[in-house]
């Protein structure tokens, strides 16, 4: 989106002028102009002018591969099924789509297809594009990625989600340098501007200070990464229909590297923290290693309950990166998010603050986490933890 002067409106009172951060702004004739190349788009401008003769415009500039239309969906799979994350950009992109009067597609390559294009369409898929080869058995950087530019060169699509899973994103930035367009990493929110359907990818940006909204509005497709439990799938219905479309890759290239053996890696505890209902959650304030044992107890008289941190307690080892909740960890979506000691920095919220329920413990009553807990308690977890722990085991027993 550009910055644009309605000069009919224009009073020329240049106080646009003074306020734009990068002097992208002069007067020409005695009414502001906009220099496009200098304009960052922060809007300082459209704030302070007085009589609303400036706003932003979509530009509608000549666009590569501007053939572009419909929003897809990378499916991506695991031991022959789809993804959580999968059924999760489909309900987002399903939304987008019905928005601007797109379609949303999934894309599949898999060795084959089996009824995975429907259980996608079930999920919100309008069309799924289905190329299959024993060759895509496991996910191969080289292979996919020629594949899936073959099809987006045939099928020239708007935009393409991808997961921002280990593969999608190790997928993603090959695709786009492949077909020269951009890349937006680790979305937390979409849009859709409907006029010239351009998507609006939002990240948290600067350390995670701010939340910016990134535009690729020159090259298409327009592509971005999005991390898993960002957004929650729709429910799956078995009566939607859709079109699949099979399509031949030309020259299946031989990969140069060949997958002699796969293993699962051990996770410390049995239940992932994506996947868990209830997360007991942990801070510095947990004071030390031997007291994330309350932690464990207390997620341990949940079904599915599960033990994660904060950064602050993976840099002291206590424990694993891959418990860490926030933005560099994972984002989370349990029932029941415990933070245990915890202050509340951004980072870490950005990555648990779509809990259903948050319940908070802090010896701070100013403590930012405070802000977003539905439950509060101001105390020490020492004391707090083991009190907690005992009501729940007397409310299970009785
Ligand atoms: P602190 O901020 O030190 O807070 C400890 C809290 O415990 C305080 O509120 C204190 O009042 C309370 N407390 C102390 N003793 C007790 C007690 N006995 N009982 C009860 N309460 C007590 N952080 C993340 O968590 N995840 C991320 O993914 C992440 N990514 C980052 C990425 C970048 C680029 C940057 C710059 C930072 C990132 N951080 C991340 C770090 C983040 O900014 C904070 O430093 C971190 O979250 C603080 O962790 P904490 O709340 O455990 O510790």
């Amino acid at each position: 989106m550009a910055v644009f002067v309605d000069r009919e409106k224009c009073i020329g009172c240049e106080s646009c002028v003074a306020v734009c951060p990068v002097g992208a702004l002069s007067m020409v004739d005695g009414k502001a102009m906009v220099d496009g190349e200098q304009c960052i788009s922060c809007g300082a401008c459209i704030n302070e002018c007085p009589v609303e003769a400036i706003s932003r415009e979509a530009v509608v500039r000549e666009v590569k591969n501007n053939e572009g239309s419909d929003l897809w969906v990378m499916a991506e799979l695991e031991n022959g099924e789809p993804l959580g994350v999968t059924y999760e950009l489909l309900g987002v992109t399903a939304e987008l789509a019905k928005k601007a009067g797109e379609k949303c597609c999934a894309v599949l390559i898999a060795a084959e297809a089996a009824d995975i294009p429907q259980k996608l369409i079930a999920a919100g898929a309008d069309k799924v594009y289905v190329i299959t080869d024993s060759r895509y058995a496991e996910y191969n950087t080289d292979l996919y990625t020629d594949a899936f530019c073959q099809l987006a060169e045939a099928y020239k699509p708007n935009a393409v989600l991808f997961g921002a899973t280990a593969d999608g994103r190790d997928f993603a930035p090959r695709v786009a340098a492949r077909l020269h367009t951009g890349l937006c990493a680790d979305c937390t929110a979409l849009d859709i501007e409907t006029e010239n359907k351009i998507v609006e990818w939002t990240r948290p940006a600067l350390g995670g200070n701010i939340l910016a909204t990134i535009l690729c509005d020159e090259h298409r497709p327009q592509m971005g990464t999005v991390r898993p439990k960002v957004f929650k799938a729709a429910a799956a219905d078995a009566s939607r229909t859709g079109e699949v479309i099979n399509f031949t890759v030309k020259d299946v290239k031989e990969s140069p590297v060949e997958l002699l053996h796969k293993e699962a890696v051990e996770t410390s505890g049995s239940i992932k923290i994506e996947d868990a209902e209830v997360i007991c959650s942990g801070g510095r304030g947990m004071g030390c290693l031997d007291n994330f044992k309350m932690l464990e107890e207390l997620a341990s008289l949940f079904e599915n309950g599960a033990i994660a941190g904060s950064r602050a307690v993976v840099d002291e080892g206590w424990i694993g990166h891959g418990q860490q909740v926030g933005q560099s960890g994972k984002t989370v979506t349990p029932k029941i998010y415990f933070a245990c000691g915890i202050s509340g920095a951004i980072q870490h919220i950005s990555g648990m603050n779509a809990s259903d329920i948050i319940i908070a413990i802090n010896k701070d009553a100013n403590a930012p986490i405070f802000k977003i807990a539905q439950y509060g308690i101001v105390g020490d977890v020492k004391e707090i933890l083991p009190k907690l722990i005992a009501k729940i085991k007397a409310y299970k027993e009785a």
